[in-house]
């Protein structure tokens, strides 16, 4: 089955108005490359002012609120995403399950928010460098991406991102091997949990990914593509992986 690279880059809690160049020349630069899906998640603050100088761009939130609305100080929700010009949100990412305490179903609670909405809900799933170590990387990661996925409701809309917590923003990352195990793994418990729609959710590499890397692993069996920490913030590093998943295209 054929599925569209998506490349995004997630901001984390970088930019401010003066950045807005810089998103205004990856948009410029990633729409030279229209068989892939590209987008940056940024900081809430910056959406609705990116989504007016670069329209068209995807956007996105890190972070949503699984409830529509109510007294939830200092959260964000689905539909304020929506109204801000988001079109996507990272759910799940291992800064947030380990700085926020984030559990599993927290994370299942927060992607059916997303997909709900009709966002482009990217959830993510890694190991810690003990459970890599101890060898239990796949089953780990596995029966995390079970109980993190959405239930009882049209997945169109989500995407994976397998991120080990240990390759984030390190310069480590697995090897070739280990990336397509853990790829072919959550792609059998995709089919698994939802048929045939689970041959259709993309499932990207997120550690450390650079122009430098990008190639090899966009050469691996079902990686769909990156979710880019560090070299998303510069379009001189970004645009370069968003080109290297292109020639996978
Ligand atoms: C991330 O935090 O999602 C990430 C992949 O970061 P980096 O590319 O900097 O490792």
């Amino acid at each position: 089955m054929v599925r569209r690279k998506l490349v995004v880059g997630n901001w984390k809690m970088h930019g401010v108005s003066e950045d807005i160049g810089e998103i205004e020349a990856i948009a410029a630069a990633a729409a030279r490359y229209p068989a892939v899906d590209s987008g940056l998640c940024l900081p809430a603050t910056l959406i609705d002012r990116a989504a007016r100088a670069a329209p068209g761009f995807p956007f996105g939130g890190q972070d949503v609120h699984f409830a529509r609305r109510g007294a939830h100080t200092g959260c964000i929700s689905a539909a304020m995403l929506v109204d801000a010009g988001a079109t996507m949100v990272i759910v799940g990412h291992s800064e947030r399950r380990e700085a926020q305490h984030e559990t599993d179903a927290d994370v299942r609670a927060k992607a059916e928010a997303g997909v709900t909405a009709g966002l482009l809900t990217i959830l993510c799933i890694g190991e810690s460098l003990l459970v890599r170590e101890s060898g239990d990387a796949v089953p780990t990661v596995g029966a995390q991406l079970d109980a993190s996925l959405p239930r009882d409701m049209d997945v169109a809309g989500l995407a994976i991102a397998y991120e080990p917590i240990w390759a984030i923003g390190t310069g480590k990352t697995p090897t070739i091997d280990d990336i397509g195990e853990m790829h072919a793994a959550l792609r059998q418990r995709l089919r698994s949990a939802y048929g045939d729609a689970g041959e259709t959710i993309r499932i990207l590499y997120g550690g450390s990914v650079k122009p430098g890397n990008a190639n090899e692993i966009f050469s691996v069996m079902d990686v769909d593509g990156a979710l880019v920490g560090g070299a998303s913030l510069k379009a001189a590093d970004f645009v370069p992986i968003v080109e290297a998943a292109a020639l996978k295209a």
